[in-house]
């Protein structure tokens, strides 16, 4: 049955292709630390599994029931980095490490009552959405902030990085989940991006602005701007 790595698989699969737009092996080598000669090898075990559907040139995806034990371990990850966070006072950046372990042997049961304790919440402490017990997870409504444009001020939905330095850094900005930012400039030639947040001012890298997820709550709307 569905054993750590299987789950640390199926997992990586479906975030792969929640934040990129489809999976391929390179950003699944890359996601799981893994080299891509390796991933190769199990994503053929994991199809003769029927977990994964797996073609060299259409890359990664998941069934219905590798999508099923994905959205199950997330779910479990998810609940046990809020209620780390929430119950336990753990930071942002140091819920992640601890919860990749929790994610794999919290049982049912146990999870169902974090879930109440906590007051059935709907997203993690970085933002995810906590898929509910029967794998039901809202569509993501939000943009990388990367694409927003200058002037624009945006809601920060989410931020997908388990680096716990990553997540210190946006924590001494003040960048969090909720909070508002506005994009002042940006660079042309893939520079920087300079936002400003609480008050202060800072450059960010695009590869930074890749992995802050936002929803623009611009006043102006979109239709008045050329695209
Ligand atoms: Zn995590």
């Amino acid at each position: 049955m569905a054993n750590k790595t299987i789950e640390d698989y199926l997992k990586a699969i479906y975030q792969v292709d929640v934040d990129q737009d489809g999976a391929g092996t390179t950003e699944l080598a890359e996601r799981l630390g893994i080299a891509p000669a390796s991933v190769t090898g199990m994503l053929k075990k994991l199809a003769a599994q029927d977990l994964v559907t797996y073609t060299r040139y259409q890359g990664v995806g998941l069934t219905n029931a590798g999508r099923a034990i994905a959205l199950d371990v997330l779910r479990r990850h998810r609940l046990a980095e809020r209620y780390l966070a929430d119950v336990l006072g753990l930071p942002w950046d140091r819920v992640h490490d601890e919860a990749e372990e929790w994610e794999h042997v919290l049982s049912d049961d146990v999870a169902a009552r974090m879930d109440a304790a906590l007051g059935w919440p709907s997203t993690d402490p970085h933002g995810e959405p906590i898929p509910s017990a029967r794998g039901d997870v809202p569509p993501l409504a939000d943009t990388p902030l990367a694409r927003l444009r200058p002037r624009h001020t945006a809601r920060v939905a989410r931020v997908s990085s388990e680096d716990a330095e990553f997540l210190r850094y946006l924590g001494s900005m003040g960048i969090y989940p909720h909070v508002a930012l506005t994009v002042l400039t940006i660079a042309p030639f893939g520079g920087p991006l300079t936002i400003e947040v609480s008050g202060q001012c800072h450059a960010i890298g695009q590869g930074v602005a890749e992995r802050i997820f936002v929803v623009d709550i611009s006043p102006l709307p979109a239709a008045e701007e050329p695209a």
